[in-house]
């Protein structure tokens, strides 16, 4: 290893870890989950939700999940319970707006239909298994969900606004080196609902429990996860009733994820990770770059803000010594010119799990953002959040797995 650069020597060689990212996972889609359960109860078996997911595949039980469903989904439901429609209202209400963990929280349900939704519909609220709490206010949450699997949530309050980063997936399988998340490896996507779950959890510790944007930027490729990802997005906007223009996609450079999107119709954000202005770092640093070069991912950038009327973000992660130098800031600046993006930089921020990589120096970062700026690159700069709380991507995950004490346990 270079020890200057901190770099040579801890990247994988060509096919390390390359066919993880270029096939899509081989977990069912949701949308491809039967309608209705054989183990359900008499009372459920002809009512069945209209969008097909249960528990079943994640969890032990089959009985329909709840959470995930939007409010005409919940009126159909119930009308098919001989409840009255507006019944699906009130428990949509309950669960997006009031953020309810248990039926038993829904006091304006009559108790029999309480104890009929115990016995015939799942909730599906995952517990909140661990918290951590920095001084700025950033609080990273554990979720576990009913088959055991924990993603990561992190709440970040701002003066102006309190952002929600939200996993996709259980892990991931596109194995960016740089990545905590990718030292865990891939286990399943994540459902709508138990997307939407996570920003319900953290808006409870929101300030004035009050949530203004929504960043898809945690564990997983969010395109790899194409359905659900979508269904999210809408239950966002027409339930928790955020703005779709404060919703934000990242991803790595899936390219035709990226295209499929710019048709979707949803004004959200796409913000998607660069980390490197050429194609052979990159290919180091995300081994799906191999798959979709630079010229490709640009290329789909620029339709999704053509298609979309909407800036594209491109993600840079600045790690000290491997792409923060003179030269690699004009070659970025050469891929970024131009209306339709702006160049966010993220200074890396240290993980305990992942030494080989260090923060750019100050001066040396202030120079590269000069150097875009100079040859007229729109630049922002992330705050660096949650310095003393693992708040890099899958880092809290990873200390979980790993059984560490400095967890807070609060469930
Ligand atoms: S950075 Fe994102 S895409 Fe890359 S391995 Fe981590 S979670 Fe996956």
């Amino acid at each position: 290893m270079d020890r200057s650069t901190g770099f040579r020597g801890y990247l994988p060689v060509a096919s390390a870890g390359y066919h993880k990212c270029v096939t899509e996972p081989s977990v069912p889609a949701e949308n491809s989950l039967p309608i209705v359960a054989d183990t359900r109860p008499p009372a459920v078996v002809e009512t069945a939700l209209p969008v097909a997911e249960t528990a079943a595949p994640h969890g032990e039980t089959a009985l329909p999940v709840l959470c995930g469903r939007n409010r005409r989904e919940l009126e159909t439901w119930l009308v098919g319970l001989k409840e009255p429609a507006y019944r699906g209202r009130q428990i949509a209400a309950w669960i997006y707006q009031r953020g309810a963990r248990a039926f038993a929280e829904m006091t304006d349900l009559p108790a029999a239909l309480r104890a009929r939704l115990r016995e015939s519909a799942v909730l599906g609220r995952a517990e909140v298994e661990a918290r951590q709490r920095a001084v700025d206010g950033t609080v990273k949450l554990l979720l576990r969900f009913v088959d055991g699997r924990a993603v990561e949530t992190v709440l970040l309050p701002y003066e102006d606004r309190t952002s929600v980063c939200i996993s996709s997936q259980v892990g991931c399988p596109v194995g960016c080196v740089f990545c905590a998340t990718a030292m865990l490896g891939f286990a399943r996507n994540l459902t709508a609902g138990e997307m939407v779950d996570q920003v319900l959890a953290a808006r409870s510790h929101a300030p004035g429990e009050r949530v203004s944007h929504v960043v898809v930027m945690g564990m997983g490729e969010p395109l790899l996860n194409y359905d659900p990802l979508v269904t999210a997005l809408r239950l966002l906007h027409e339930e928790v009733g955020l703005s779709y223009r404060h919703l934000t996609v990242s991803t790595a450079g899936h390219v035709p994820g990226m295209r499929r999107l710019a048709h979707e119709g949803l004004p959200v954000t796409l913000a998607v990770s660069l980390h490197a202005p050429n194609d052979a770092l990159r290919e180091r640093l995300i081994p799906m770059a191999r798959k979709w070069n630079l010229e490709v991912v640009m290329d789909a950038a620029e339709e999704y803000s053509v298609q979309t009327g909407r800036r594209v973000t491109l993600e840079y992660l600045v790690l000290g010594g491997v792409n923060d130098g003179q030269d690699q800031a004009k070659e970025l600046a050469k891929l970024a010119r131009g209306s339709f993006h702006h160049v966010n930089l993220i200074p890396w921020n240290p993980a305990t799990t992942l030494e080989h990589f260090r923060s750019p120096r100050p001066e040396r970062l202030k120079k590269f953002r000069e150097a875009l700026e100079e040859r007229g690159v729109t630049v922002t700069q992330r705050v660096e959040r949650g310095q003393e709380i693992d708040a890099a991507c899958g880092q809290l995950a990873l200390v979980a797995a790993h059984g560490e004490e400095r967890l807070v346990r609060i469930a």
